[in-house]
């Protein structure tokens, strides 16, 4: 019995290693526990806030100074309130659709929107910006909403390739076409604040549905976002 667990947990640990230094994602779909919503968002952060402050008296920390006194609390909810928020579906952005009166038929290009997110497997910033593009087909959705599908995926422990993919995704469905761009450009604190401590290089991921398949299509987006 110990002989197999000393044989396993090695392999775990370079396996473990691996996908985290190399930020490999391992599904589209975020992994979440069957279980995920059975506790409700008080008690949730009721025992993180307990959790947390053993991490930090573990590291030595005096939780009695009158500065660290709260933190516990206020990583708690900022994980369930704030930075983390995306993961339960009961946020996610209500999304109404209008007729495209006037029949503007060419493609809507929103670039810049503010990207705040984490990275999955160290729990550190993601920054950096969207741009998204749909064309219409006979639908629209008010511009804000455009930021908050960006900002309920982002909210979530992710990796950026699946944050592309989840947003280009519910943009698909809420307009009912395939004719969507997302493209991402991020710094991730886990590249530039520790490991490699690269603080210039961004990553850049792209989805293209439908008509951005095109050349000439996908040409005029970059050139808008360029
Ligand atoms: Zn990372």
């Amino acid at each position: 019995m110990l002989n197999t667990q000393l044989n396993t947990y090695p392999t775990e640990d370079i396996l473990i290693d691996a996908i985290g230094d190399e930020h490999v994602g391992t599904s589209y779909d975020t992994p979440l526990r069957e279980d995920a919503f059975l506790l409700d968002d008080a008690t949730k952060i009721e025992m993180i806030e307990k959790h947390f402050k053993h991490i930090m008296e573990i590291m030595g920390l005096d939780l009695s100074d009158d500065s660290l006194k709260g933190t516990p609390k206020r990583v708690a909810k900022m994980y369930i309130k704030e930075i983390f928020s995306g993961l339960d579906p009961a946020n996610k952005p209500d999304i109404k659709l209008f007729d495209n009166k006037y029949k503007y038929n060419q493609m809507l290009v929103e670039k810049n929107i503010t990207l705040y997110s984490n990275c999955e497997h160290h729990f550190v910033p993601i920054i950096g910006k969207a741009h998204v593009a749909y064309i219409s087909s006979g639908k629209v959705i008010g511009l804000s909403k455009l930021n908050r599908i960006v900002q309920y995926y982002a909210q979530r422990p992710q990796v950026q390739e699946r944050l592309n993919i989840q947003i280009a995704n519910e943009l698909k469905r809420v307009l009912e076409t395939e004719d969507v761009a997302v493209v991402i450009d991020a710094h991730h604190l886990c590249v530039s604040s520790r490991g490699i401590k690269d603080t210039q290089s961004s990553t850049i991921t792209a989805e293209y549905g439908g008509k951005f398949l095109d050349m000439e299509t996908r040409n005029e987006f970059l050139k808008y976002i360029g």
